[in-house]
């Protein structure tokens, strides 16, 4: 498998709302995609507010065949609730989200399938349900070809996942440069802990949300000088692909010319020198001086918000005006600002804390946020 996976998750809307994918459009993504010889897709129940596993169940499962590519979904942990419900009870919930992701894909089965997202709550949540056991079980009746988990939290957390699940056979990570020696998220701890239990990765956010593919006009200018032909996400992409084991990298396409720059990228793959992946690590430093705020724009918050505040829009403008990338991030703030709830609107209830995957303490990020612009 050529090592570019297609992540469903920032896919092509209409009217600028997520829940409205444009199926043409993706139609067309999908078949330049498999056209230039890639094959792996990764969707999940809360891409798009539920309608990604139907998007591509029209514009990839309806119009190829299934032996063509190779599909990845996952068990939407945070969305099991345990309380005293009966053994029989727990595993019907499983059962349930596991049928219907069937029915909306129309895929008859998956190739990949993960626990989604798991951190230290989600864990012992995933230990209540016993959905490691659920999903070895799937796999041994043929509805997965191969089974694991995707991962949010510290070094030891994983190191506990990785004891518990020993038959996992792959982990999904958050891999970039930016995040590589971050102190919170670790990147590098976490996986050279994956590869010294010989897992197999699969790499996640390896432009962090859009983050490396917006750089300051001087670091562009000294990855132009490296190589002119090389588009910046082209450098976040393929440091992530260079590691060893990795053997898949996702991207969240929106667009075909997105699709076209990462397929140029991965379609000959090249690793990276070491020269250069310590480049990037060393500029990385100086990006984080720039204090930005580590949102990757999942939207996963944006649900659970009683106050409909777009957070990583905000998010997103703030890190923009910091890294002077000439977008005017002032103007467009103000025009978001016009239309929908401020960061000031906040009532600090916490909703959109607990399912943040980033761990980000948006409450006191949006106050930074509405001090810097207002
Ligand atoms: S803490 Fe603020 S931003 Fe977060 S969900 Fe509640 S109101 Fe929305
Ligand atoms: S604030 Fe957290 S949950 Fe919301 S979009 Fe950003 S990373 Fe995702």
């Amino acid at each position: 498998m050529k090592k570019l996976g297609f992540g469903l998750m920032r896919l092509p809307i209409l009217e600028d709302k997520a829940d409205q994918i444009d199926i043409k459009t993706l139609e067309l993504m999908v078949d330049a995609f498999l056209d230039q010889g890639f094959n792996y897709f990764d969707t999940a129940w809360f891409y798009h507010k539920g309608q990604s596993e139907l998007a591509i169940g029209k514009a990839l499962v309806d119009r190829h065949p299934r032996n063509s590519y190779v599909l990845a979904d996952k068990m939407p942990i945070a969305l099991l609730r345990p309380g005293t419900k009966s053994p029989e009870e727990l595993l019907q919930d499983l059962e349930s989200y596991f049928n219907r992701q069937l029915e909306k894909t129309g895929a008859g089965y998956f190739d990949y399938y993960l626990l989604h997202s798991l951190d230290r709550k989600k864990f012992d949540v995933a230990k209540t349900y016993k959905a490691y056991e659920f999903i070895q079980k799937k796999k041994d009746q043929g509805l997965i070809k191969h089974i694991g988990f995707s991962f949010h939290d510290t070094v030891d957390v994983l190191e506990e996942m990785l004891q518990a699940y020993p038959t996992m056979d792959f982990v999904q990570l958050q891999i970039n440069y930016l995040d590589w020696i971050h102190e919170s998220i670790q990147s590098q701890k976490i996986y050279q802990l994956a590869r010294s239990y010989d897992k197999k990765i699969i790499v996640m956010e390896p432009v962090k949300g859009g983050t490396l593919s917006h750089l300051p006009q001087s670091m562009t200018q000294k990855l132009q000088e490296k190589d002119p032909h090389a588009s910046t996400a082209s450098w976040a992409i393929r440091f992530a692909a260079s590691l060893d084991g990795v053997f898949m990298v996702l991207s969240g396409m929106s667009n075909l010319d997105q699709l076209r720059d990462n397929m140029t990228t991965m379609k000959n793959f090249q690793p990276l020198s070491q020269e250069d992946q310590d480049f990037l690590i060393q500029e990385a430093n100086w990006l984080k001086e720039a204090s930005l705020i580590g949102c990757t724009e999942c939207e996963y918050c944006l649900n659970k918000c009683p106050k409909k505040i777009p957070i990583p829009s905000y998010f997103t403008l703030y890190n923009r005006d910091h890294l002077d990338l000439g977008l005017d991030p002032k103007k467009k703030y103000q025009a978001t600002r016009k239309n929908n709830p401020g960061p000031s609107d906040c009532i600090a209830c916490g909703a959109c804390e607990k399912i943040c995957p980033q761990h980000l303490e948006i409450i006191d990020l949006l106050k930074k946020v509405d001090s810097y612009f207002e």
